[in-house]
């Protein structure tokens, strides 16, 4: 049966119904997987877990991928890090364990972009994951290989970190739906830190459902996890049968539509909204002052937060270990670190440490907190007005790889859409929006995505909503990348 390109709920109904075994979905997935990951570079690691015959969960073996940033008890974890590429954790994520309860299982482990920084998929230490819809493109950043191998069909769904918009932006890219909750709803514990106070797990999949199904298995208090929320959310099932969004008032920042945004990126968002119109929302056109700082404290916060988490790897106890002689502490630390962290980390460390220091937390890190606030008052009031907010994911469509790899401040900007959110802690989704052709190539068609956001802990509005544009705008069969059928 040709399974590649079903949801994770169609899969669980045709096992449920006993129209497949479970151990059929599982060798169809990971023979798929092994036999494309060559063209694509998904993933660093396959196994060594192998199909166990009990069914008595309700996703029965149902396979997934992982980003290597989640650490599976005695599986490989290297956060796509030289300085953690013999890592094996002695203990599971709470996410990984909550799913394999439910039955769900990982193929395996993900490429990543190093530590989770940087955006485009070029930064692992290990390969380039490459896009399904056009394999010389990026397939977007930091959670490329879930990205990539959900919109390969190379699974039904797959697991991802959103800092600055790792879940969101590569969704848009491979044209699948990227989800992060509000933070605090999914545990981080037993995920590899990047910056604690962004930091957030979510999912890719093929629809808006499976989204939902996925989040109600996994969000919930951790006592394992301080800043964890101490309650469960469940999301209502009557919400999938909403049909219309006259009482959905919709925000639509003009700030989103600034210079910088592709034409093409433009035009089909705008689409979108008319679409959203169309099923009767109201769209209010009103501002969001302080986005436009928002890259900038981001990039300050999130460096400082990466050099006191990062600072734990020397490789004394765990981790890289350099062959070069060593005659004091400082030379440990400067040849292990130094051989084992790549460019971006290092770039990282030492921004982060300056924004730290004595001299200057005044004028950075305390300035770019106080922005953060200014951001979340911003979002606060206008979520006093509107239901939804609603804009491009990324400003362009998947470069090729390599094009500007070499350009850190191009990079840092390209999260202007997503950043905001992601200081405020919101619930995200960037959901598949036709396709425009690339900034380079007339001819060439690529995915574009359109984020919505949420106030804090309304996931279940986020989803409704969602699902009813995905409804109208039908776009299943058009998702599959062409040389990906099955
Ligand atoms: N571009 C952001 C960064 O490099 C994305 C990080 C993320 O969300 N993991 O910080």
């Amino acid at each position: 049966m040709n399974l590649a390109y079903k949801s994770l709920l169609e899969i669980k109904e045709l096992i449920d119904s006993g129209e497949i075994s479970s151990r059929e979905v599982w060798e169809y997935f990971k023979s798929r997987s092994e036999e494309l990951n060559s063209d694509l570079g998904v993933f660093l690691s396959i196994g060594p877990k192998e199909f166990e015959e009990k069914n008595n969960t309700p996703l029965s073996w149902i396979p997934l991928w992982v980003k290597d940033i989640f650490c599976e008890k005695w599986i490989t974890t290297s956060g796509a890090s030289r300085m953690l590429e013999n890592y094996i954790p002695p203990y599971d994520a709470t996410l990984i364990k909550r799913l394999n309860e439910a039955g769900m299982n990982a193929l395996g482990k993900c490429n990543m972009d190093e530590f989770a920084m940087w955006s485009s998929g070029e930064n692992s230490a290990f390969l380039t994951t490459k896009n399904p819809h056009g394999t010389d493109r990026i397939p977007g950043w930091s959670s490329s290989g879930s990205a990539s191998a959900v919109a390969a069909g190379l699974v039904p769904a797959a697991l991802g970190t959103d800092t600055g918009w790792s879940i969101r932006q590569p969704a848009s890219m491979c044209w699948v739906v990227g989800f992060k909750p509000s933070y605090g709803r999914n545990s981080r514990f037993g995920v590899i830190p990047m910056a604690s106070s962004l930091d957030c797990p979510g999912t890719f999949t093929r629809d808006v459902k499976d989204a939902a199904y996925l989040y109600d298995i996994m969000n919930g208090e951790d006592k394992l996890e301080s800043s964890s929320l101490s309650w469960k959310d469940s999301i209502d099932s009557k919400i999938w049968e909403t049909k219309d969004l006259s009482w959905v008032k919709v925000w639509v920042p003009k700030e989103y539509f600034e210079q910088g945004l592709d034409v093409g990126v433009k035009e089909q968002i705008k689409s979108a909204i008319a679409k959203l119109k169309e099923l009767g929302a109201e769209i209010i056109d009103i501002s969001l002052p302080m986005t436009k700082y928002a890259v900038a404290a981001y990039y300050i916060i999130c460096p400082a937060e990466v050099t006191t988490n990062l600072a734990r790897l020397d490789g004394i106890r765990y981790g890289y270990n350099s062959e070069l002689p060593n005659n004091n502490l400082e030379e440990i630390y400067l040849h292990n670190r130094g051989e084992g962290l790549g460019n971006e980390p290092k770039r990282r460390s030492i921004l982060g440490s300056y924004v730290l220091s004595a001299w200057f937390y005044d004028a950075y890190f305390k300035k770019a907190a106080q922005i953060r606030t200014l951001i979340i008052e911003d979002f606060k009031k206008a979520f006093s007005e509107v239901d939804i907010i609603v804009g491009p994911t990324t400003p362009w469509v998947a470069w090729k790889i390599g094009e500007i790899s070499e350009d850190p401040l191009k990079m840092y900007l390209e999260d202007a859409y997503t950043i905001p959110a992601s200081l405020a802690g919101l619930p995200g989704i960037s959901l598949p929006c036709w396709f425009t052709t690339s900034n380079d190539n007339e001819k060439e068609s690529l995915p574009v995505g359109l984020q919505m956001l949420t106030n804090r802990l309304q996931e279940e509005k986020l989803f409704q909503i969602a699902h009813v544009l995905e409804q109208s705008l039908n776009l299943w069969d058009s998702l599959i990348p062409k040389n990906f059928q099955a």
